[in-house]
């Protein structure tokens, strides 16, 4: 006969949870972080002087599994271009009833027109509403996604549209770790590659500290290093910072 008292057992687990951190949000009130390579919506970006990055080479769309990107290019007016080469997007369309985020459109762009947001709470009650056309997919003047009356953007959510990208290196080489190999994008200019694996990572410029440690602090403790935890951890953090700073600065922050 089994023990009366693992009747108990159960609410041990429950007062264990009591003390730990919630795990989850109420969405879509509140938002988790988004991971920077997250696919979402597109956008058909710009160069920093506001000429259309597209040149209407159909690559992306003959890249799509799915077949949801429909593109025609035209030579361009010379009097006014509407991209640097010889021809621009005419007509860009993309079915998102279609599209499964893989992003191999993005890779194939040889012009790095063509990228993702993270944006992904969008719905339609159409097919019209399904199929973005080139002026809802183009960036606006300020170089941000447009935001359709459909889309839930939030604070912050429009301003990293290239994160998969800027996870690339050339030719994929660990060597090239941090070589930025794409140009600039309206508004905000040459983005930051995304941070690697090695040391030689740059957190703060591109956001992926902050999110690594919003996401930290919802783990259960099983799931931290020990040295990572309590006192110890901050300890070790505060260590292995000052291993990274330059000699000269380490000395003038250590006690004398
Ligand atoms: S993300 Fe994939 S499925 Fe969607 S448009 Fe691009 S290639 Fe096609
Ligand atoms: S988005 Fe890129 S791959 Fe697609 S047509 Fe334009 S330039 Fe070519």
């Amino acid at each position: 006969m089994s023990n009366p008292l693992n009747f108990f057992g159960g609410f041990k687990l429950t007062l264990q949870h009591l003390t730990r951190p919630r795990v989850t949000v109420s969405y879509p009130e509140h938002k988790r972080p988004k991971q920077p390579r997250q696919h979402g919506r597109h956008v058909l970006n710009r160069y920093e002087d506001g000429m259309e990055k597209c040149i209407g080479c159909e690559l992306c769309a003959g890249a799509c599994p799915v077949n949801c990107i429909y593109v025609r290019g035209l030579d361009n007016p010379p009097d006014h271009p509407v991209s640097p080469g010889e021809r621009y997007g005419y007509i860009y369309e993309i079915n998102y009833l279609r599209c499964i985020h893989c992003d191999l459109c993005v890779e194939a762009c040889p012009t790095q027109a063509i990228t993702e947001s993270k944006l992904f709470e969008f719905s339609f009650t159409n097919r019209a509403d399904a199929i973005y056309t080139k002026a809802e997919l183009v960036v606006d003047d300020q170089g941000f996604p447009k935001h359709l009356p459909w889309e839930d953007w939030r604070e912050g959510e429009a301003e990293m549209t290239g994160g998969w990208m800027r996870a690339t290196s050339p030719a994929g080489e660990a060597a090239y770790e941090g070589v930025v190999q794409w140009t600039g994008d309206l508004g905000a200019g040459v983005r930051a590659p995304e941070a690697g694996q090695s040391e030689n990572r740059d957190d703060a410029a591109t956001g992926s500290k902050q999110l690594r440690r919003a996401f930290f602090k919802h783990l259960q403790p099983e799931d931290v290093n020990a040295d990572q935890r309590g006192l110890p951890g901050m300890m070790n953090e505060m260590k292995s910072k000052m291993g990274k700073m330059p000699k000269r600065r380490r000395k003038e922050k250590e006690p004398s």
